[in-house]
């Protein structure tokens, strides 16, 4: 990877760094806990969701075609880093999105921002997003797209995630991520070697359904080393209470990171209780993956010290 600086013109691997937390926050529990923090990679394009898009842009560049298209809610992350990775490599941009929006999110203003065309559609209509006929009839050009899927959840996207472990020295024994479409951890479990067990965090409810999902882009000696853990939802996906805002606060102050409060606070969350429970052996060394996000903390402002 070439570039150097950091500013918003390049998306410079380096930017990640691994960032030992606070001893007093995993006391005596285990050996140590790290963190990765992808979230520094750039200010829009953070964490994951570059290393699940990069390998699809970079085909669409090669490929020669002219307009991303993709797929997302409101909320989505992977709806913003698409619209300015794109703008980025001089690619259009092309959203179907969940749901009508008659005021957008921030999240789709910057969407917007980033050059990229919105589609909205009802919630029910979006269930169609894998049918090419529908897609037809929403978008011209249909031929010249090149199609990501929600979440960035194709091979391309497991394939870039599974670069994250460029990142994660073989002494690590436990490697930690949320879970949305499962999309990280399955590029992730593909690469790392077996001895390293992963966990991965649900933020929705009943999100343990995944397994299967994800099991399926494995194989047979990968499927038994890796959990899914869906207790700490918060009441569902997106969802918050005062309770997950003051844990982001007391872990900001502990060890100045600041998670989001989608995906990576809920794992922290679950993690500690994990901790608590004597989950782990003291011997383990356990590398959490901070997966980005953070931007997405506006309507959780008011609650929160960063
Ligand atoms: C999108 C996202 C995830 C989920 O990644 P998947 O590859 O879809 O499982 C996790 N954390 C953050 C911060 C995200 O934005």
């Amino acid at each position: 990877m070439k570039p150097i600086s950091v500013n918003m013109d390049t998306i410079d691997d380096r930017n990640a760094v691994i960032q030992p937390l606070n001893k007093f926050w995993y006391s005596n529990k285990v050996a140590a806990m790290d963190m990765l923090r992808l979230d520094l990679l750039h200010p829009v394009v953070s964490g994951n969701k570059w290393y699940k898009l990069r390998l699809n842009v970079a085909a669409a560049k090669e490929k020669g075609f002219k307009t991303l298209l993709t797929f997302g809610g409101g909320y989505s992350n992977h709806l913003v880093a698409t619209a300015f990775a794109a703008q980025m490599f001089g690619l259009r941009s092309i959203a179907i999105v969940r749901g009508r929006h008659d005021t957008l999110t921030p999240t789709l203003e910057d969407c917007r921002r980033y050059g990229m065309e919105l589609i909205f559609v009802t919630r029910e209509d979006y269930r169609n997003k894998n049918e090419p006929d529908w897609l037809k009839g929403l978008v011209d050009q249909f031929d010249d797209l090149y199609i990501v899927p929600e979440g960035g959840a194709n091979e391309r996207g497991r394939t870039g995630a599974g670069l994250i472990s460029w990142y994660i020295d073989k002494a690590y024994t436990h490697v930690v991520t949320a879970i949305g479409s499962g999309t990280t951890l399955a590029g992730l479990r593909i690469k790392l070697p077996a001895h390293q067990e992963m966990l991965g965090f649900a933020p929705m409810k009943q999100g343990a359904y995944l397994k299967d999902h994800i099991d399926e882009h494995l194989d047979d000696d990968k499927r038994h080393c890796w959990k899914i853990f869906d207790s700490w939802h918060f009441g569902g996906f997106g969802k918050w209470n005062r309770e997950l805002a003051d844990f982001m606060n007391d872990f900001y102050r502990e060890n100045h990171i600041p998670l989001d409060m989608v995906y990576t606070a809920k794992m922290m969350y679950g993690m500690r209780e994990l901790l608590l429970d004597n989950y782990f052996s003291v011997s383990d060394r356990v590398l959490c993956i901070h997966s980005g996000g953070v931007q997405g903390n506006v309507s959780l402002k008011d609650e929160l010290i960063y």
